[in-house]
């Protein structure tokens, strides 16, 4: 079986190319990038960009232990809907993926049930707990791509500093959820403004900035390589640039929510707006711009979290923390980042494929001949409401219900195989 994806626009950031161009595929491969190409299917893209598949290295997944959240399943419906082709998910599971029996666990699920390609992340602590390493060599050898303890951060310096070592002789990248825990403990949002309006307890910009300052500071003392998760104030981007100017091996990413609100949308959205790192402020959102066109922010990722509406129907301070961001985070990028002109159509391409790959080495981002037929077509002008009733993940928690967006996924292409098509409007 052959595919042609014809009149579209192709962008693929690893070679530089950003013009019109079909695409052949044959079986599960791109067989032939060029003009006019036939096969037996068609996939007419005119007015589209034909780009890599997206890349997510920050997903959670929930299986074993909440499918009533979110199962591989549903997730990768999800990320396919959102034109995702490989995610990295988290080990924050229960139990958690932090050992190889868990990963093997992850990469047969998904090998029965997902429809597009699933990296599982595991520990780096066993139970998260930050105490005794994982058996990082096994973890690797069984196919985890980075380790993590996300949701939490490693407490005591000296466990951090031999997980980092530890990490590194196994080539393995620590992926940073950077949080002062004793800073953060009762906190529900961003520490500011808003939060003495509405009585909330507050998180500081501080809880983040001393942990990614310190994390940055132990990587630089092993050598690792470390990348920051979800980077949201001014304060943690301005160290991380710094950081990278004197050479050290860090990377990071920040989720569309960062770019998009402010901490004004707990008022608005309530729960769906409960994070963590929480929204912040103005100054924040845009130095969070800022570093994603000049370099310092190297990749988006969503850190989707799904919750059920009953979990996120209670009082703010009780309700757990996480949005969903799958099949939001391309039109976000369109909208708030490529329409007002902070970046390029070509480096919101780059930001979603090529670069998040490049973080994690992934076999994916980049659009060859000979290469993985992984291929995501968008119609950039496209104007959507996001309502989540629209959804194919488990869980609705999103701030952006409602909204108006451009830049919608019309296909999906994974290994050859179309995973989601846009159903034509009669
Ligand atoms: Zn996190």
């Amino acid at each position: 079986m052959t595919l042609a994806i014809k009149n579209g626009h192709l962008i693929d950031p690893a070679s530089g190319i950003s013009e019109p161009m079909d695409v052949l595929v044959e079986g599960p491969t791109v067989k032939q990038i060029g003009k006019d190409q036939s096969a037996d299917e068609l996939l007419d893209a005119a007015g589209c960009v034909v780009c890599p598949g997206l890349v997510d290295i920050h997903v959670h997944f929930r299986e074993p232990g909440y499918e009533f959240k979110e199962t591989i399943k549903t997730g990768s419906r999800a990320a396919a809907h959102g034109g995702f082709t490989s995610v990295v998910t988290m080990p924050n599971t229960n139990p958690p993926i932090d050992n190889a029996g868990m990963v093997e666990f992850t990469l047969r699920r998904a090998r029965e049930v997902a429809c597009i390609k699933i990296h599982p992340a595991a520990c780096a602590t066993k139970g998260r707990e930050g105490r005794q390493m994982t058996e990082m060599a096994e973890l690797k050898a069984v196919g985890a791509v980075a380790v993590t303890d996300d949701g939490a951060d490693i407490e005591s310096s000296w466990v951090m500093r031999r997980v980092l070592e530890y990490a590194n002789m196994c080539r393995l990248t620590y992926l940073a959820h950077c949080e002062d825990a004793s800073l953060a403990d009762g906190g529900v949002m961003n520490e500011g403004f808003n939060s003495t309006k509405l009585g909330l307890p507050g998180l500081p910009k501080a809880m983040e900035e001393i942990m990614i300052d310190r994390n940055i500071r132990l990587a630089a003392l092993t050598g690792a390589k470390i990348h920051i998760q979800h980077v949201t104030t001014a304060g943690g981007i301005e160290i991380i640039r710094r950081a990278k100017n004197s050479g050290v091996r860090v990377t990071c990413e920040t989720a569309p929510h960062y770019w998009t609100l402010t901490d004004d949308a707990v008022t608005d959205f309530g729960t769906n707006a409960k994070m963590n790192p929480p929204l912040r402020e103005l100054e924040d959102v845009e130095a969070v711009k800022n570093a994603l066109a000049d370099g310092t922010i190297d990749c988006v990722a969503t850190d989707h979290a799904p919750h059920t509406f009953t979990e996120k129907d209670v009082e703010f301070q009780i309700a757990p923390f996480g949005v969903v961001g799958l099949e939001t985070a391309l039109a976000l990028t369109i909208t708030e980042l490529v329409e007002p002109e902070v970046i390029s159509i070509e480096r919101a391409v780059e930001l979603l494929t090529s670069a998040p790959a490049k973080v994690l080495g992934l076999p994916a981002g980049a659009l060859e001949e000979g290469g993985p037929a992984d291929i995501t077509v968008f119609d950039p002008k496209a104007e959507w409401v996001v309502d989540p009733e629209d959804f194919e993940s488990l869980s609705g928690n999103t701030p952006f219900a409602g909204r108006t967006v451009r830049g919608r996924v019309q296909a999906t292409v994974c290994d050859g195989r179309i995973v989601y098509q846009r159903k034509r409007q009669p």
